[in-house]
């Protein structure tokens, strides 16, 4: 089994608050909230991040697949019609922390704080 800890927590291998998931994406709960919702979208596949991802062979597909998924994991945490904010980190500079691509989908308030 894979020590990538997305991977694990997609193959059912680590506990999760799942809230949405379909055959190619997953979507679960954050363990460290920064708004009421906080989930991760995540692609079943391993795939390091954003760049890795345009450039796989698959890349499209999973994109379309995570871009699908966005309005039934909006629907499953109650903010598709109060608004959220949909969110990659990609590489050191970005703040990746996990080298599995994801997409932090932020709501449950309003959020001020925006960068740009
Ligand atoms: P990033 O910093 O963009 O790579 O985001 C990684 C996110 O994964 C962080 O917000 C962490 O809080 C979150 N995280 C790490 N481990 C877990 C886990 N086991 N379950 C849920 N979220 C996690
Ligand atoms: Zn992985």
């Amino acid at each position: 089994m894979t020590d990538c800890i997305f991977c694990r927590i997609a193959a059912g291998a680590i506990p999760a608050d799942i809230v949405y998931q379909d055959d190619d994406v997953v979507a679960f709960r954050d363990i460290h909230p920064v708004a009421p919702v906080h989930l991760l979208i995540v692609p079943r596949k391993h795939v390091a991040n954003l760049l890795e991802l345009a450039g796989h062979p698959d890349g499209v597909s999973l994109a379309q697949a995570v871009l699908r998924a966005v309005p039934r994991v909006a629907a499953a945490a109650g903010v598709d019609q109060t608004g959220f904010r949909l969110i990659n980190n990609c590489g050191e500079d970005g703040g990746q922390t996990i080298s599995h691509v994801h997409f932090h989908l932020i709501g449950g308030r309003s959020l001020g704080e925006k960068l740009l």
